[in-house]
């Protein structure tokens, strides 16, 4: 198949890989020229590094590497069979890029977000043909985490959820269908981890090194402050703005005023080479 991805940054590169190791052509179109080429640069380095560990043989990263297009023009999503889009997690942004899409885009090919939390239902309502479209929510590194959320909103088709659910097992992944809630399942969890880790924070009840060793220690991969660099803090904000927004204000999920002066600073975690945390 050939997977259309709208958004060369973090999550564009990790499905781009994914899908690339299955043996699928990718086409990524991004607005930015210089988000495709990083991004272009980025997955062959990635590529060839499963490579050298012994995880892809080098004739499939040779055919992988010439199953790359990238394009600064929506029209290179023509050729799709399903489109992933991952750019800024905005419901106005997603609507103009899917009104186009739906424009470009062959009818028969599904039209999927990649949002961590806005819901399929208003995503969808831009559409003439909303039962193409759902959620195939990948998480951070999408080459790597195994968990897919397929998300069925109200008006998506029953094949289209089938052919979402078969295309992630196809990556190697673990797909769960998950309802159309806020956040769906895992980030409505997970916003908890870095909001209280926040207030703590704020509370100057530990510092922000000391919370992330202290959940480390209890056994998590990462801590909260750790992992909010590596997701971006910005885009885990917009996340957690987003949640909050659709929950009609619900104080457990307020922003936390600490992010937002990180966000404010351009301390943007990993991809800026400081956030909570200095690379
Ligand atoms: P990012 O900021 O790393 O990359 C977004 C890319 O989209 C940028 O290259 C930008 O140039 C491009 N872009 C912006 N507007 C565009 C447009 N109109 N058309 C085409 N390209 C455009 O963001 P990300 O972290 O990859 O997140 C993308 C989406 O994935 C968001 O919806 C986010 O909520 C979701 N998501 C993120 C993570 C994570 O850990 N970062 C995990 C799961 C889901």
């Amino acid at each position: 198949m050939i997977i259309g991805i709208c958004g060369a940054g973090t999550m564009g590169r990790g499905i781009a890989i994914a899908s690339l190791t299955a043996g699928h052509g990718v086409v990524i179109f991004d607005i930015s020229d210089e988000a495709l080429t990083a991004a272009r640069n980025n997955v062959i380095e990635q590529l060839r590094k499963a490579v050298e560990k012994g995880k892809l043989d080098a004739a499939a990263c040779a055919i992988a590497e010439q199953n790359i297009v990238t394009g600064s023009s929506i029209d290179v999503m023509s050729t799709a069979d399903i489109v992933i889009e991952a750019i800024a997690e905005r419901l106005d942004i997603k609507h103009a890029l899917f009104t186009e899409l739906e424009r470009v885009c062959r009818p028969d090919a599904i039209l999927a977000s990649n949002t961590s939390s806005i819901s399929i239902a208003s995503l969808a309502r831009c559409l003439v043909n909303p039962s193409r479209f759902a959620g195939l929510h990948f998480f951070n590194p999408a080459h790597i985490m195994k968990l897919v959320e397929v998300i069925k909103g109200p008006r998506t088709s029953a094949d289209v959820v089938t052919t979402c659910v078969e295309f992630a097992k196809g990556l190697g992944k673990t797909p769960v269908v998950a309802a159309d809630a806020p956040g769906f399942i895992v980030n409505r969890i997970a916003r908890n981890y870095y909001n209280e880790s926040q207030r703590i924070v704020m509370e100057g009840a530990a510092s922000i090194s000391q919370v992330d060793t202290l959940m480390k220690g209890i056994g998590f991969k990462m801590g909260p402050f750790e992992l909010m660099d590596l997701i971006g803090v910005d885009v885990n904000l917009d996340v957690t703005k987003s949640q909050w927004e659709q929950f009609f204000h619900e104080p457990r999920f307020t922003p936390s005023l600490l992010q937002q002066q990180y966000v404010d600073a351009g301390l943007h975690g990993k991809k800026t080479s400081g956030g909570f945390f200095s690379y």
